[in-house]
Formats: structure tokens, C-alpha cells, sequence
């Protein structure tokens, strides 16, 4: 039977341990802080903005949540960026993604005080993550190598093939894991022979945004697979092409109407040494990961050291 990496466990340590070290913080007198910004009302975005506030809560860090109109502009937008990169009761500045697109979302990402940048977007953190300098890496990311290490899974020496090139996930988690001295490849779209690619990885990470992709003659038996994807399925047929026959899953999708896919089919989790669930396995990192990196970025703003340090 493949191991089942449990995300939501890890991601409630890493918090427990962020709600310690905010509490020793607090008693120097610094309470670290993270403006959310989100623009609009895109659902989807909402409800991950107030799940980060909410946590922000529940760990003892201050939180502000900041939510310009649907029609604001670039300028306005630009304004409040240099709003928050000066104010000192601020760490840490979220740009809920995506922006509507009147915003030039790029210029907007780059305004963002690099020490500030706790989604490790900024091009000059994605230099010091690439030259192995101290950075804030992007959450997702960071949250996948917490899950190897603390499930005590090799990484050096093993071979890392991530599907996936994006600079959110795909290439940040790639040099993660070489700065972890794994052998990685990097596949994306225009990759040739995928299949024999990603039967030749100890660790096989799936960023790619299909459901179910990844199938169970793509994964080498044994190996790690770490399923970045989160795709909701809302038809019958889709569902039966992943879930046919889990009666647990069937319940909840005739309940909701939808449900969560990765983007590794759920056959290949059962060729898998081990793996992480979709939903429950790399998600619930994300957030745990900002609070950690939203302290992070408290310390190293004021030249105080890290709590690993
Ligand atoms: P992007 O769409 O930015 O990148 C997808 C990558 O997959 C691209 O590099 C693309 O290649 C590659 N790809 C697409 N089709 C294929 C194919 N047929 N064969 C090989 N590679 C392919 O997605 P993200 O990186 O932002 O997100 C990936 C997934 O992770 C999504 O499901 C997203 O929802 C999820 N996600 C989950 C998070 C979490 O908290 N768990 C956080 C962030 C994302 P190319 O570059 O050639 O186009």
C-alpha cells in the first residue's frame, strides 16, 4: 500500500510552530503583519484571501484586508503598493491572482518591496532563490520540499522530474529540490516521449493543470508523487473517468454537485511508494507557508536571525 502524505497534518505543525515563534516575537514587541490585497469579487479568490486572513488570526500575526474595486487602474493600484511597502506595521504584501485585466499585472508583482514579497514572486527573490541566496520562496513550492523532508523522504541523489515550468510552481520547486541536490528534469508541453520521462523519476511532481493527467503507466512503481493540481470536475462523466466506484467520493459529488481532481489520475497514486491526496495533500502547504514566510520576512527586515539559523 503507497504511503498517504498527509498535507493537512504538516501544514497544522508548521502553524503551531509560526503561532510559537509570533508569540515570542510578540514579546519583544513585534506583532509581524500581512496586507491581503484583493481586487473584486472573484470568488474563487475571496475565499482564499479570507481563509489566509483568518489564519493570520488564528496564529496571532496582524492582517489587513484591503479590497479595491473591480474597475481600479494600474495607477491606483501602484499607489497602494507603495502605500504598504512603506509602512512598518506591514511585512508582508499578498496580491490575490489573478487581477482584472485593465491592471498590468507584471508591473504591479514587481512593485512589491522584495523583502515584502511573501509569494516569492518578485523577479530579484527568483534571483536569490536560482543563486541559492536567502529569499522568500513562493509558498506552493517551499510547502512541497516541507513535505518531503518532514515525511523523511530522500531527496538528494534521487531523480526529480517535475511536470510543469510555471514561475509560481514548476520552476521555483525544481530548484528547490537541486538545491537539494536531486538530479531534476523539467517537462513541459513541449516535451517529447513524456511517459518514459516521468517513469525514470524517484519523485514526480505535477504541476500542470489537467486533470488526471499523470497516469499510472507514467509512474515509476515505488516512486514519490507529489500532485500540485487542483482542477474541479462538475459532470458525471468526469467523474466516473477518475472516481468510478469510491462510493466515499460519489456521495460528496451527488451532495455538491463538484469535486476536486489533481492532476495525477487516482489509479496512479496505487503505483506510487508514496504520495500526496488531492484535496489534503499540497494545499493545505500554501497557506501555512505565507504565515511562515510572512515571519520570515518580519525577521529579516528587522536583521533579525531565522529560527532554523
Ligand atoms: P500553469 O498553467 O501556469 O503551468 C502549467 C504547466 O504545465 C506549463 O508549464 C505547461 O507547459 C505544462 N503543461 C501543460 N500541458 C502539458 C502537457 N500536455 N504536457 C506537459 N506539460 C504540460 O499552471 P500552474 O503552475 O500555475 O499550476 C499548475 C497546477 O497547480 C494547477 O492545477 C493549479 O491549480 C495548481 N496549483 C495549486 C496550488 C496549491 O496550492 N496546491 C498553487 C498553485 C497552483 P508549457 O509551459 O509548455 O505551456
Amino acid at each position: 500500500m503507497p504511503r498517504i502524505l498527509d498535507g493537512t497534518a504538516i501544514a497544522a505543525a508548521i502553524k503551531q510552530e509560526v503561532a510559537e515563534e509570533v508569540r515570542q516575537l510578540v514579546a519583544h514587541g513585534i506583532r509581524p503583519g500581512l496586507a491581503a490585497v484583493l481586487v473584486g469579487n472573484v470568488a474563487a479568490s475571496e475565499i482564499y484571501v479570507r481563509s489566509k486572513v483568518q489564519t493570520c488570526a488564528d496564529l496571532g500575526l496582524f492582517s489587513e484586508l484591503i479590497t479595491p474595486s473591480a474597475d481600479t487602474t494600474t495607477e491606483a493600484m501602484l499607489d497602494l503598493v507603495h502605500g504598504l511597502n512603506d509602512r512598518d506595521d506591514i511585512d508582508g504584501i499578498l496580491i490575490q491572482l489573478p487581477l482584472p485585466a485593465q491592471v498590468d499585472t507584471k508591473a504591479l508583482l514587481d512593485a512589491v518591496d522584495p523583502d515584502k514579497d511573501v509569494d516569492g514572486f518578485h523577479p530579484v527573490n527568483a534571483g536569490r532563490l536560482q543563486a541559492g541566496r536567502p529569499a522568500l520562496a513562493p509558498c506552493t513550492p517551499a510547502g512541497i520540499l516541507e513535505i518531503l523532508r518532514r515525511s523523511n523522504l530522500p531527496i538528494a541523489g534521487q531523480h526529480a522530474v517535475v511536470v510543469g515550468r510555471s514561475d509560481i510552481v514548476g520552476k521555483p520547486v525544481a530548484m528547490l529540490l537541486l538545491h537539494e541536490n536531486a538530479t531534476v528534469t523539467i517537462c513541459h508541453s513541449k516535451t517529447r516521449d513524456l511517459p518514459a520521462v516521468t517513469r525514470e523519476a524517484d519523485i514526480l511532481v505535477a504541476a500542470i493543470g489537467r486533470p488526471g493527467f499523470i497516469t499510472a503507466e507514467m509512474v515509476k512503481p515505488g516512486a514519490t508523487v507529489i500532485d500540485v493540481g487542483i482542477n474541479r470536475i462538475t459532470t458525471q462523466a468526469e467523474f466516473d473517468r477518475y472516481f468510478a466506484g469510491n462510493a466515499k467520493r460519489e456521495a460528496a459529488f451527488a451532495k455538491r454537485g463538484s469535486t476536486i481532481v489533481g492532476d495525477v489520475h487516482p489509479q496512479a497514486f496505487e503505483v506510487a511508494g508514496a504520495y500526496t491526496p488531492v484535496p489534503g495533500g499540497v494545499g493545505p502547504l500554501t497557506i501555512a507557508m505565507l504565515m511562515a514566510n510572512t515571519v520570515r520576512a518580519a525577521r529579516m527586515r528587522r536583521g533579525l536571525p531565522q529560527r532554523s539559523a
